[in-house]
């Protein structure tokens, strides 16, 4: 039998270091030390009986921060209903989560999922099914934008925009490409023969928190609208309150075609949305998309509860107040610390450029009991819990302005 010439592989690199606790666990992340143990309003504990200041809410996931009352109680009162139907057949929760999501945006029909880039995904599928009425199997391409993050899996992936993540899994999905952040290129890219849909975060957040102009949005709607293109917003990190409206997109008087929800949406339980206008709708048929678990009554449940809370208007005017306070005391930290190259935010959501690897700061802060998270080499990224009080973000600011002094 012949032989097929391989060329040698490359040295697999060595996995990361595993303590014995985590050695069974795939080394895919770069994980802080400690083990986490609990939690009480925006404070983590860890198993040394260690408090830290949280300004990462698990990556944007718990706006209601730890311990919240009345998320316990809808998780309990959950936990004594049904925990699973198959989609197959109905069941009010997620009927009543549907309906409320409707209510309070621009969409008429919503698709529950598992997570972010499931939305995603399936944001994408909808598009392509939609186009394809329109303009038949050429209208396909997907364009995302430069400093993109959409998620992991193999069509996400390909719209975003981190060498790193992409490389070793090429070939990815076909189809899908990036452009520059600006209004010439975009329009370049936008032929309403082939394209499909423009994905766009309102405030990306990976991609080193870059809040889009609203005045851009409106072109990119007006663009989209004119060539027949949909303009999907990816709002997982940026929606569901955090920049002090319940979306984004209402601060650029804009409505989208399709919008994806993630991260707060269950309070830390994995629930992601896909909202669609009538019109994207009318393209999807029975069989076209599905999901084993969207949607299921205990995850729709809580859920319901964490939506009235973070549509609660005081909520978001806490966020629009407390958010702006937060933004003046990041302006004037950055002049203190001469650290400081850029601040960027809005809401709950903001990003420090630093002169230093923002891992190292990372770690220092942590060290002193404050947990930050990055958003590139050398941006932090400020994303608290949404109840945090001016007075529990002052004592994380104290912990920041040290540990951004080089030691
Ligand atoms: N889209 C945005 C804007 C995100 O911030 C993220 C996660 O950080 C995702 C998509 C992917 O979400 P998930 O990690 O739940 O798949």
């Amino acid at each position: 039998m012949a032989t097929l010439a391989m060329p040698t592989p490359a040295p697999a690199p060595a996995p990361a270091a595993a303590t014995s606790a985590d050695a069974a666990l795939l080394p895919v992340y770069r994980r802080a030390p400690m083990e986490m143990v609990g939690g009480r309003g925006i404070e983590l504990f860890d198993a040394d009986g260690r408090a830290y200041v949280d300004f990462t809410a698990g990556i944007a996931v718990n706006a209601l921060g730890y311990g919240d009352a009345g998320l316990q109680a809808a998780l309990h009162a959950a936990a004594d209903g049904l925990l699973h139907v198959s989609n197959l057949f109905r069941t009010e929760p997620g009927e009543t989560l549907a309906a409320k999501l409707v209510e309070r945006s621009f969409a008429d029909r919503v698709f529950f999922c598992n997570s972010g880039a499931e939305a995603n995904e399936g944001a994408f599928k909808f598009a392509r099914k939609w186009a394809r009425l329109q303009g038949g199997p050429a209208k396909h391409e997907i364009i995302a934008l430069r400093g993109a993050f959409h998620g992991r899996l193999f069509g996400t992936l390909a719209a975003t925009d981190r060498p790193s993540y992409r490389v070793p899994f090429r070939p990815l999905a076909g189809g899908i490409s990036i452009v520059e952040r600006d209004l010439e290129t975009i329009a370049a890219h936008l032929d309403a023969e082939r394209v499909a849909a423009l994905v766009v975060e309102p405030v990306q957040g990976e991609g080193g928190v870059r809040v889009l102009d609203p005045g851009f949005l409106r072109e990119l709607r007006a663009l989209t609208q004119a060539r027949s293109v949909l303009l999907v917003l990816d709002e997982i990190q940026c929606g569901l309150g955090r920049t002090g409206t319940l979306f984004a997109y209402e601060q650029a008087g804009i409505e989208p075609d399709v919008m994806t929800l993630a991260k707060p949406l269950a309070g830390g339980l994995p629930m992601g949305a896909i909202l669609v206008t009538a019109d994207v709708a009318a393209a999807m048929q029975p069989g076209d998309h599905g999901s084993t678990f969207g949607g299921g009554p205990f995850v729709a449940s809580v859920a319901n509860y964490v939506v009235d809370r973070l549509s609660d208007p005081a909520m978001l005017a806490h966020v629009r107040d407390t958010g702006g306070w937060l933004g003046g005391e990041l302006r004037e930290l950055a002049q203190r610390s001469g650290a400081v190259r850029a601040v960027r935010g809005v809401g709950f959501l903001w990003g420090l450029d630093t002169h230093e690897s923002a891992g190292a700061i990372v770690a220092r802060a942590r060290d002193l009991g404050l947990l930050l998270v990055s958003a590139g080499d050398h941006t932090l990224r400020i994303i608290p819990p949404l109840v945090a009080t001016r007075e529990e973000l002052s004592r994380g600011l104290a912990i920041l302005e040290q540990a951004l002094r080089r030691p």
